[in-house]
Parts: C-alpha cells; structure tokens; sequence
C-alpha cells in the first residue's frame, strides 16, 4: 500500500498546488456546464460556451463521429490545465459514453481524486454509480457538487442519505441550500458560516459572498426572505446533529464525501467546491510502481503513459501519449528512459493542455499531464524515467464483452487492415485477436457502438472499408500460469485460442461453461478477465 499522505515530507510548492482530478457523473448531470464554469473562474476561456460543443455531440451517434473526427476538440478536452486562486488544477476527462468503461478506468489511475456531479433530483444515477465503484477501488477521495438547484429538486436531507446508503460513504454538508427550484436564493457556507446569494440576472457572475458570524445573525434576515430563513436554521441545526463534521482525513482516505449544491448553469457553488478541491483534495500522490513506489517530491522525473489518442493530424501518422508525471520537475528537451524498450528518447516537443489550445510545454511538474507525441512508441502502461527501471502497476485491461470477426472490404488490403486494427489496439480503442487456426482478426470491445466508430475511422483514416461479422466466440480470457503449461494448454485447445494484440495467449469462450470446464479440468493454468498493461 502507499505511504500515509501524513508521514511524507513537505512537496516543494510548485508540486503541492497542483490538485490533479476528473469528473465522474451520469450523462445530463451537468459536467460540461461545470467544466466550462471551472476554466471561466480559471480564466482559461474568456466565454462560457466554448467547451459546450462537446458535450452536445456526444448525445447522438453521428454527432458523436463527427467529435471524432475533428481530433482537436476531443484531444484538447483529455487534459485542461487551468490556474485558481495559488492552485494549478489539472482536470482530465472522463469519457463520457459508457461504452468506454475502460478507458475511463484508466484515465482515473492518472488523477488523485474526483469530483462526483449529481443532478438534484435524480440524485444517485447508473453512471454515477459505477464510476463511483471504479473510484473507490483506488481509494479516490471524492467530492460532491449537487448540482440543479435552481429546479425542483429532492429534499436535501433525502439526498444526503441516498449517497450514505447506495456509496456507503459518509456525507457531511460543506454547503446548505437555501430553497430550492424558483425559490432557490442560495446556500449557507457550512465551513465558513458565510451567506452566497445566486444571481439570477448574470449566470456568469460569481455569486456575492455576505459574511456573517452564524445562523443568529441579524444580518441574515436582510438577504434571506423570513419563510426560508426559520426553515435553514432548522434544517442546519439537524445536519449538524446527524450529520458528521468534515474530517480532512477521512476525505483524503476516501471514507467521506463533502458536498456542496449548487447550479451549475448560474455559475452558482462552483467558486466553492474550487475553493473546497483546493482545500480537500490532495496533492500529487505517489504512483505504485515496481520494484518501488515513485513519489512526487523525488528530484528525478518519472511518468506514466495512461492514455494514447492517434490520427490527430491525418497527414501525418502521428499519435500522443498522454503521460501522467509521477514525479520530479519535467524541463523541455529533456531525454527520458522508455523503460518497456530500454531506449532513450528526447522529448523535444511535450504538449501542455491549456484548456481549448495545446501548448508546447516549457516545463512540467509532478501531478501535470503532458502530451507526447510519437510515431507509436509509447503505449498505454508505459514508464518513463530518467533511467531507473521503474514500472508503474495497476492499470489494467479488461476482457472485450463483445467480439466480431472484421474483413477488409477489399481483400487485397488485408495488410493495411491489419495495421490499422494494431494502432486502434494500442490506443486502447479495441482489442484484437488473431486466432492460432484459420485467417482473419477478431475484434473485441466493451460497448457495440465501438464497432462502428472503429469501422468509421477505418474508413475515414485509412481508406479501408471493413465489415464486421458475428463470431461464435463471446468473450475471451487471458490464460495465465506457468509457461510451459500455458503452451502445452494452448496447443491441445487450439480451437479456442489466439493470440491478442500484445502476443498474450486467449482462450476464446463461447458461453460461461466453458469457463467453468476449463476452471475444473485444468487446474494448472487461470482464466483471468483482466490484465496488466505492459
Ligand atoms: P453533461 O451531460 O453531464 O455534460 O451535462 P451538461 O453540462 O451538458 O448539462 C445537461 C443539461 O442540463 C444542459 O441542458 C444544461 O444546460 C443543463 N444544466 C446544467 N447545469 C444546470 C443547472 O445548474 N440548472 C439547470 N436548470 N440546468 C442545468
């Protein structure tokens, strides 16, 4: 396990304000609006709206490939850095569609904490819910924005115990609504006994902040209308009897939640919950890695690969890799070890993400992301260091839960095809098998719309229609154990086996019995659902 936050020594400044973190929230909830509010009070855009295009052309599938197809959108909105107040936030991007549980989960091994949207009166969704799971496998401590107030929303009370019950995670209010729906004027700092008024003329003005020394304040009754005002005092009076306090710990150790309400729309909270991931969410964390953890504060740079998007420019075939700095003070030109190969490589051209431009970085520090450019070298996993053989742990591949056999629609292409299915592979778009008997790839995915986006960028990136077909296969299992036995498992089952895109050995199933067969007549070798990425 890593080192208590408590017992490592002080980071240098540069590196202790840097707050690192994604949102995770079901579609609709309002994460656009947010993120787009958060680079305005960053003073990455000067409008809000900017951001807004992405958020419209996830909802319908063409939309959906047309943001796919103009690589600039979606790359500049994987990483934005933005400055508040002393702290540098660097917000990474979730992907949106469930279809992409996997990247999602890898994207959350590169941030240090998360901040959970809700919508007021749904509160607790589908989405929410397995990404909140995906969170507290790596113990994310998480922050909460109950967002949509200003609409009719569920009583606060019931909303607070819906995340205690479904997460299993306590909540303790840094924020008390005042109202709600028409009737919504604003909330109660419960951490600084302070009064923020929304205003509705302006959404994108930052609410007025009043003063006021606790809910006996005269002061109070000036701003908030008397049938709200006796209503607060209750309500905050019994959510500090039954409601724990904030205790920083916990929320670093990923037991409870602060939350605040607010409307992200009328740029109403947001100011708040910034104020509260500067104060709540940590600094740059330690990276697992083998044979050792690599902390942020160590002189030397070290970083990991966690995302790799390519085809950004189409003429020239080349892709990023979305590098996440575990430690050390990163300076333009430096030359880094890829540890995979062994090879030295200078990094003479990194990219910062500035919110909607992409910058050259002069410098990075521990807990930035910075792009990479390269001509496929750096895959997804990868360790760079400054020559140690570090090798950051625990991001994984899942098992595709679909597979489909794909031909080129020209045959003559089969090589081209070939190629293509490998870069979409390293990206992490798809998982490709070739099987030990016979021709031809199978591909796998998680959610059915990757297959048509996959055959889309085909098409479009390498002029190479394909067809996808079904295949008897359902899912595979990566076959783990020692490695004669793997092989001599391998060949008595060649019927069901392939090698994936990495040269690992697959046992390709057709239903759970087959699982289970195996499981029970050879117990020598494991199936296994997931791996790590080399
Ligand atoms: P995403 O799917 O989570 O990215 O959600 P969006 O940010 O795109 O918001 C979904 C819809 O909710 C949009 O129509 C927004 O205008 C709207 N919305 C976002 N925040 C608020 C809010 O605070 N109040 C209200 N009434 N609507 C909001």
């Amino acid at each position: 396990m890593l080192d208590a936050p408590s017992n490592r020594p002080a980071l240098p400044p540069e590196i202790a304000r840097r707050r690192t973190f994604a949102i995770i929230s079901h579609p609709d909830a309002g994460k656009t609006t947010l993120t787009e509010k958060f680079l305005l009070f960053g003073g990455a855009i000067q409008m809000a709206g900017q951001v807004r295009a992405k958020g419209e052309a996830r909802r319908t599938r063409s939309d959906f490939m047309a943001m796919e197809k103009d690589r600039g959108i979606s790359v500049s909105a994987s990483a934005m850095s933005f400055d508040f107040r002393d702290f540098r936030f660097n917000l990474v991007d979730t992907p949106g569609h469930s279809d992409f549980s996997e990247d999602t989960y890898r994207t959350l091994t590169a941030v240090d904490a998360a901040i959970m949207v809700i919508d007021g009166a749904k509160g607790v969704e589908s989405q929410t819910r397995k990404l909140f799971e995906v969170c507290r496998l790596r113990d994310l401590p998480i922050l909460t924005f109950c967002n949509k107030m200003d609409r009719e929303s569920r009583d606060v009370f019931e909303i607070v115990d819906e995340i205690q019950e479904n997460l299993a995670i306590d909540v303790t209010p840094a924020s008390w609504p005042i109202g709600m729906g028409r009737d919504f004027v604003g909330a109660y700092d419960m951490l600084n006994d302070r009064l923020e008024l929304m205003d509705r003329a302006d959404r994108n003005r930052v609410a007025e902040s009043i003063s006021i020394s606790g809910l006996d304040d005269p002061k109070l009754a000036e701003h908030v209308p008397d049938h709200l005002l006796d209503q607060l005092r209750e309500e905050v009076e019994m959510a500090r009897e039954l409601l724990p306090p904030l205790d920083k710990q916990a929320v670093l150790e990923g037991h409870m939640t602060p939350i605040w309400f607010g409307s992200a729309i009328n740029s109403f909270g947001v100011k708040e919950l910034m104020d509260g991931i500067g104060a709540y969410a940590p600094e740059p964390q330690p990276a697992r890695a083998e044979p050792r953890q690599i902390a942020p504060e160590e002189g030397k740079v070290a970083g990991f690969v966690f995302k790799v998007q390519a085809n950004m420019d189409p003429k020239h075939r080349d892709r990023v890799a979305f590098v996440r700095l575990a430690s050390g003070h990163f300076e333009r030109g430096m030359k880094l070890t890829h540890v995979r190969s062994k090879k030295a490589m200078t990094v003479s051209a990194p990219v910062l993400f500035l919110a909607a431009d992409r910058e050259l970085a002069e410098e990075a520090w521990a807990g930035d992301i910075i792009g990479i450019p390269n001509h496929g070298q750096l895959r997804i996993g990868d360790t760079l260091t400054e020559g140690e053989a570090l090798k950051v742990t625990g991001i994984p591949s899942f098992a595709p839960e679909l597979l489909q056999n794909v031909r080129a629609g020209d045959p003559m292409k089969a090589k081209h095809l070939e190629k293509a299915l490998y870069q979409f592979a390293e990206e992490g778009a798809a998982k490709i098998f070739k099987p030990s008997i016979g021709s031809g790839y199978i591909v796998g995915v998680v959610g059915a719309l990757q297959f048509e986006v996959l055959g889309a960028r085909i098409e479009s990136e390498y002029g190479l229609p394909v067809r996808f077909e079904p295949s008897q296969f359902t899912s595979a299992r990566w076959v783990h154990g020692p490695k004669d036995k793997v092989e001599a498992f391998a060949n008595r089952n060649k019927q069901h086996i392939a090698h994936d895109n990495d040269g690992d050995i697959v046992y390709l199933t057709r239903m759970q019995w087959d699982i289970d067969r195996i499981e029970r007549d050879h117990p020598e070798v494991t199936l296994s659902a997931t791996k790590e990425m080399m």
